[in-house]
């Protein structure tokens, strides 16, 4: 008998370990199939495939310079919660002030942050699915159950405020949204929040909206429900600077939140994480203060590459007739964010299936959507992250791989 062993993990460790964790292993192999030189079209990860803007770069290499390299703020500088206190005014029409603001390292840090402090075992929090695929694991890490509702694709992936009420139980403690939708691109209307809020008064609810999209909207009014009446107490948004301006790397986001939950999470982020970089806090103000023009060049070009895919991947069944469809492949329409659900089901295949097959056969790796939630099923979701020829390029293999698969057709 060896004595040299693992001693047990707490029971977190299987909580973190669901669907979500999994989502990414077809990007992993595309990775590594690229890796060992294969022709490979990555489409499977939302990152922006822009530069930061430069004078974003420019300020956080001065502010090295100038030795901000020390200890910050644990909630941030003063600088940039005022800048995005202002910021969210603009977007959102709330007015906050800078200590409602609290800066974490993006808006994966700020989701986990404000789970802790709302969450706890036992409870429930509501999401429609499909769902960002970390959310399982981090309500899961508190001890709160994730209790979805669908997005289905016959009412636009829009959320169902009945529907919603009707998941209400005496251990509801908040209900989650994405606006704009990652996987789908849906973008809620004003009315449906209404309606949401409303459930969330009544049954004094927490509603927190993961809006990192929010400035890449294309033709629909991106709504907070933080701006809606009577809801600035229970109302909590989260966003980072990841999509907007192409800065992924910088871990660089927030919640604004009501002031007794700001302070909450100022205590939480002492114990986890100690404050964000200042030269990083520094770039961030002129992210946000900054009129950039990139910022406008950038939503332009995703609309452009949206309008592209969406259609290039409008194709017609020809002849044989799959499960009665007309289609066999359609598009959801995004109205922002920056990816594209694809709708393979015609093809007869999961969307699991179809999408191992397309980067076996095609080399291009997008992810299932089905991964996001079960209501996806049969969807691919397809990141705009690649220039206009690398798109089409891409859609020519796509189609090219659905008619491989017996299936007559011709694009439309
Ligand atoms: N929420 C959603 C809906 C996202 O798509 C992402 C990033 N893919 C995040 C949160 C995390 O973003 P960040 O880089 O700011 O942590």
């Amino acid at each position: 008998m060896t004595l040299d062993k693992t001693p047990p993990f707490s029971p977190l460790v299987e909580r973190i370990a669901g669907e979500g964790s999994r989502a990414w292993e077809i990007h992993t192999r595309a990775r590594q199939l690229q890796a060992e030189g294969a022709d490979i079209i990555l489409l499977s990860v939302g990152d922006p495939d822009f530069a930061t803007p430069p004078a974003i770069l420019a300020r956080a290499i001065e502010s090295l310079g100038q030795g901000d390299t020390h200890y910050t703020a644990i909630a941030g500088i003063p600088r940039l919660r005022q800048a995005v206190a202002r910021n969210h005014e603009r977007l959102t029409g709330q007015r906050v002030a800078p200590e409602q603001v609290v800066i974490t390292a993006g808006a994966q840090n700020a989701l986990y942050a404000v789970a802790q402090c709302v969450l706890s075992p036992g409870s429930e929090v509501i999401v429609p699915e499909p769902t960002y695929v970390t959310y399982e694991a981090v309500v899961g890490t508190t001890g709160a159950r994730m209790v979805t509702v669908p997005l289905t694709p016959e009412n636009g992936f829009q959320p169902v405020p009945a529907t919603i009420a009707a998941a209400v139980t005496p251990q509801t403690r908040a209900i989650l949204l994405n606006t704009p939708h990652n996987p789908t691109g849906a973008v809620i209307p004003r009315a449906i929040l209404e309606e949401i809020a409303a459930i969330c008064r009544a049954h004094d609810l927490w509603l927190i909206t993961d809006e990192v999209y929010a400035s890449l909207t294309f033709a629909a009014e991106h709504v907070s429900p933080a701006s809606l009446p009577d809801m600035t107490q229970r109302s909590v948004v989260i966003s980072s600077l990841s999509k907007s301006h192409a800065m992924t790397g910088w871990r660089v986001g927030w919640v604004v939140a009501p002031r007794p939950l700001a302070a909450h999470l100022e205590k939480l982020l002492l114990c986890m994480l100690y404050g964000t970089p200042g030269f990083v806090q520094e770039a961030a103000v002129v992210a946000l203060a900054a009129d950039l023009a990139e910022l406008d060049e950038m939503r332009a070009t995703y609309r452009r590459r949206r309008d592209l895919v969406c259609g290039r991947l409008n194709v017609a069944t020809q002849g044989v007739a799959t499960q009665d469809a007309t289609q066999l492949l359609s598009c959801h329409r995004p109205a922002g964010g920056m990816f594209v659900v694809i709708d393979v089901r015609a093809t007869g295949l999961s969307g699991r299936d179809f999408a191992w097959g397309l980067l076996e056969q095609e080399g291009v790796s997008l992810l299932p959507a089905e991964a996001f939630g079960p209501s996806a099923r049969g969807w691919l979701r397809l990141s705009l992250a690649a220039s206009e020829a690398v798109l089409e390029e891409a859609c020519r293999r796509i189609v090219r791989y659905a008619r491989s698969l017996g299936v007559a057709a011709e694009v439309g």
